[in-house]
C-alpha cells in the first residue's frame, strides 16, 4: 500500500473510513482489471479479453487487453472467467419492511449492505415511512462513514386519506405544497404519491418537485395513469399493474380497490386500442414505468421460493414462509394470469418506445430481500422476453438516465464513476450469473459481498 501513495493527485477519493472498513476487500488508488469481459449497461453485445483502468475512483481506461496496459504500481486483478457490469441502479428501493400486522419496521442499517452486496450501487427509495432515514442515509455513504449504494432519497409519501398508522395525509393541494416544501427543506430529492391522492393534491406535488427540479413518481389507484401523465407526473411504479384506467364505473378521485383495477388488467389485451392509446399517452408525455416484478411473484402460485431468504431474522423468514405457503395453495388466484400479463404488457411499453426502469419493493409479504431481488429483478426481465443485455440496461443505464446521473453511473466507459461490479460467468448469455456476484466497487472502492451480507445475517428484520 505504501509504495502507492503519491500516485493520485488532489482529487482521490477519501480512503475507507472505519465504518465501512470491515467490508473493504481492495482500495488502492490504481486497480486494473485484465482479462475481464466488459457488458457496459448500453445494450451493446459483451466484449471480450478486456482491460479496465480504475484510479482515484473514476474509470480512466477499458479496452482491448492488447492496447489498454496496467499502470506501474497498479493493483492488477486477472478477472479471467468473469464479466463486470456497471453497478445496478435500481428505482423502487425501500428502507423498511412489513415486520408484523400494519407496521413497517425500519431496516435501512442492513438493507444498505444488503443492497450494495447484491450489486447496487445506485438506488432511489420508492417512499418512506420513516421520515429522516433515508436522507440521513444518503448522507452518511456519501461521506463515506457507511457502506451503501448512493441514494437518491425519497419523502415520506404524498397520499390522501388512508389507512396506514405511519405515512402522512394530504388531502388538499395546500397541504401538497407544504409536504413539499418542508421535505425538499429536509434534503429529500424525490416525491411519491400514492394510492387515495387526489387529482389536485398530486398536480400541486409535481408543480413545487419541479420548480425544485425534483421529479414524483406514483404508486397510483384515485388518480389514473393518463390523468397523472395529464399533470406532468415523471414516473409512474408497478408496471402497468397500479392502473386503474380499465376499471369501467371509475370514480374521480377514488380509489376502486387495487383487485378491481388488477381484474381489469388481467383481462386486458396488450394488442388492442385502448391499451395501445394510454401506451402513446404515456410516451408522448415522457412517463418511464417502473418494473417491480419482483414483488409480484411473490403473490403469484406456483413460483419459486425468492432468493435471500436466509438473511432474514427467524421470525421474519417463518413468517414469509407461511405467506408463500397460502400463496401457492390459491391457485384460482388472479395473479396466476396477471403476473404473465404484467410482463406482456411490460413488453409492449417498451417495443413501442417507453422507458422501462427498474426497482424491486421489498415490502408485500415479506420475501423481497434487498440485493437479491434486485438480481431476480433483471432475471424476471429475461422471462418476460428481453434479452438479457436489454435486461441489464434497464437495471443500469435506463435508472441512470431518468435519474439524471447517466454521466456519470449507469454504464461503463472512460471518464465514468467506478461503480462496477464483478460477477463469475456470463450474465449476457446466462442471466442467472448476475447472482454469482464477486466485488462491487463504489468509486473505485472493492466491497466484499460475502462479508457485508455476514454482518446482518439472520439479524434483517432487526435494524
Ligand atoms: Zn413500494
Amino acid at each position: 500500500m505504501l509504495a502507492l501513495l503519491g500516485l493520485s493527485g488532489t482529487a482521490q477519493q477519501p480512503q475507507p473510513g472505519a465504518g465501512i472498513k470491515a467490508y473493504v476487500s481492495t482500495s488502492a488508488p490504481v486497480i486494473a482489471l485484465t482479462n475481464v469481459r466488459v457488458i457496459d449497461g448500453t445494450g451493446q453485445p459483451a466484449r471480450e479479453r478486456q482491460t479496465l483502468i480504475m484510479r482515484d475512483g473514476m474509470i480512466e481506461d477499458v479496452g482491448d487487453s492488447t492496447r489498454v496496459m496496467p499502470p506501474a504500481g497498479a493493483e492488477v486483478l486477472d478477472l479471467a472467467g468473469r464479466s463486470v457490469l456497471p453497478g445496478l441502479v435500481m428505482v423502487h428501493e425501500h428502507f423498511y419492511y412489513p415486520t408484523g400486522p400494519g407496521v413497517y419496521g425500519q431496516l435501512g442499517e442492513s438493507f444498505t449492505r444488503l443492497y450494495l452486496a447484491g450489486g447496487v450501487t445506485t438506488l432511489r427509495t420508492g417512499g418512506n415511512l420513516n421520515g429522516y432515514m433515508d436522507i440521513n442515509l444518503k448522507r452518511a455513504i456519501e461521506a463515506g462513514d457507511k457502506a451503501g449504494p448512493a441514494i437518491d432519497a425519497t419523502a415520506p409519501y404524498v397520499n390522501g386519506r388512508n389507512q396506514f398508522q405511519q405515512m402522512n395525509t394530504v388531502t388538499t393541494a395546500e397541504d401538497a405544497r407544504q409536504h413539499v416544501a418542508y421535505w425538499a427543506g429536509q434534503g429529500a430529492t424525490s416525491f411519491k404519491a400514492y394510492m387515495q391522492i387526489s387529482r389536485a393534491a398530486l398536480g400541486a406535488t409535481i408543480e413545487e418537485a419541479h420548480n425544485r427540479g425534483l421529479k414524483v413518481t406514483g404508486h397510483l389507484c384515485s388518480v389514473t395513469y393518463r390523468e397523472a401523465a395529464d399533470l406532468g407526473i415523471d414516473n409512474l411504479e408497478h408496471g402497468f399493474l397500479a392502473a386503474t384506467d380499465f376499471v369501467s364505473d371509475k370514480q374521480p378521485d377514488t380509489c376502486p380497490g387495487q383487485a378491481l383495477g388488477q381484474q381489469s388488467l388481467a383481462a386486458l389485451d396488450e394488442n388492442g386500442a385502448a391499451f395501445k392509446a394510454l401506451v402513446q399517452k404515456l410516451i408522448d408525455k415522457r412517463v418511464a414505468l417502473t418494473s417491480t416484478l419482483t414483488v409480484f411473484e411473490t403473490f403469484t402460485p406456483g413460483r419459486p421460493m425468492p432468493p435471500g431468504l436466509d438473511v432474514l431474522a427467524p421470525s421474519l423468514k417463518q413468517q414469509f414462509e407461511q405467506a408463500h405457503a397460502r400463496v401457492s395453495q390459491n391457485t384460482t388466484s388472479n395473479y396466476v394470469k396477471l403476473f404473465p400479463k404484467a410482463m406482456a404488457l411490460e413488453r409492449a411499453f417498451v417495443r413501442a418506445g417507453g422507458t422501462l426502469i427498474a426497482g424491486t419493493d421489498p415490502t408485500g409479504s415479506g420475501g423481497v430481500v434487498p440485493g437479491y431481488a434486485n438480481q431476480r429483478q433483471i432475471e424476471l426481465l429475461v422471462e418476460a422476453g428481453f434479452p438479457p443485455l436489454e435486461a441489464i440496461r434497464i437495471g443500469t443505464l435506463n435508472g441512470a438516465t431518468y435519474l439524471g446521473r447517466d454521466k456519470s453511473v449507469g454504464s461503463i466507459g472512460p471518464g465514468k464513476q467506478a461503480d462496477l461490479v464483478v460477477v463469475g460467468g456470463d450474465p449476457s448469455t446466462t442471466i442467472s450469473d448476475i447472482r454469482k456476484v464477486e466485488i462491487v466497487f463504489r468509486r473505485g472502492v472493492g466491497f466484499d459481498p460475502a462479508k457485508l451480507v455476514a454482518s446482518v445475517a439472520g439479524r434483517v428484520g432487526l435494524f
